[in-house]
């Protein structure tokens, strides 16, 4: 089965939309999203609209938490504490609804789809190197981990308890476990402003960039009053 995957999206319908028709071209059968549909970007009901009618599984992100739930954005900066709180006056109630019904974590017996980490999936801690990584195998079973939240795709393999930095495309081979994070959809952080998605099929992982609108995405930032360090943070991808 060939599987798209995608997650921090983050109210960036422009760079959704590119992804979406990336999706298409590449045909896959399903989608899986791995959280923060919404908080910085201007267009939060557009993507929660497309993840509702595409992903066959979603899990939540800090962010999705954080709209439906004011003690959640307690631990957020200013900036994104505001864009949370914007993005709140726009969703309807069912649209909330539908974010605070998102499961923090998904397992499909041998795969796990989390945003944050397997170890703490409520308190958002981060997978950023090899000792992140070793806790994050160490606290599930799962041969294959999907996770987002840092918005820097990565990919580790775990052998012998150590676990190691893997390239993409990932060849995953048996008898060994993979964490893999696709990027973000909608602002990427790795100094590549493309938009970031993987696709799963067999026993591959494959990471896709596509360039979409960033100026108008931004133009709708400015326009509909978000802070200004998350539009120009956009076009240098950090
Ligand atoms: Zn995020």
């Amino acid at each position: 089965m060939r599987v798209g995957i995608v997650s921090d999206i983050h109210g960036n319908w422009e760079a959704l939309s590119a992804v979406s028709s990336a999706l298409e071209k590449e045909r896959v059968e399903e989608v899986w999203c791995l959280g923060d549909i919404v908080g910085y970007g201007p267009d939060p009901q557009e993507c929660i609209k497309w993840v509702k009618q595409n992903c066959r599984l979603t899990v939540c992100g800090n962010h999705d938490k954080a709209v439906c739930r004011e003690e959640e954005a307690t631990f957020f900066n200013h900036i994104a504490r505001k864009a949370i709180m914007w993005t709140c006056e726009q969703l309807s109630e069912e649209e909330i609804r539908f974010l605070d019904s998102l499961p923090y974590t998904i397992s499909l017996g041998e795969i796990l789809l989390v945003h944050s980490s397997p170890e703490s999936p409520r308190s958002w801690g981060y997978i950023l190197n090899e000792w992140d990584a070793e806790r994050a195998f160490e606290n599930c079973e799962e041969r294959l981990i999907f996770v987002g939240h840092t918005h820097r795709p990565q990919a580790y393999e775990y052998r012998a308890g150590e676990a190691l930095r893997s390239e993409f495309p990932v060849t995953i081979k048996l008898n060994i476990r993979y964490l893999i994070n696709p990027g973000s959809v909608g602002q990427p952080r790795d100094r590549d402003p493309r938009a970031s998605f993987g696709i799963l099929e067999d026993e591959t992982f494959r990471l896709l960039r596509v360039e979409y609108d960033i100026e108008k995405t931004q133009a709708k930032m400015y326009e509909r009053g978000l802070p200004e360090h998350l539009a120009k943070r956009l076009e240098i991808g950090a």
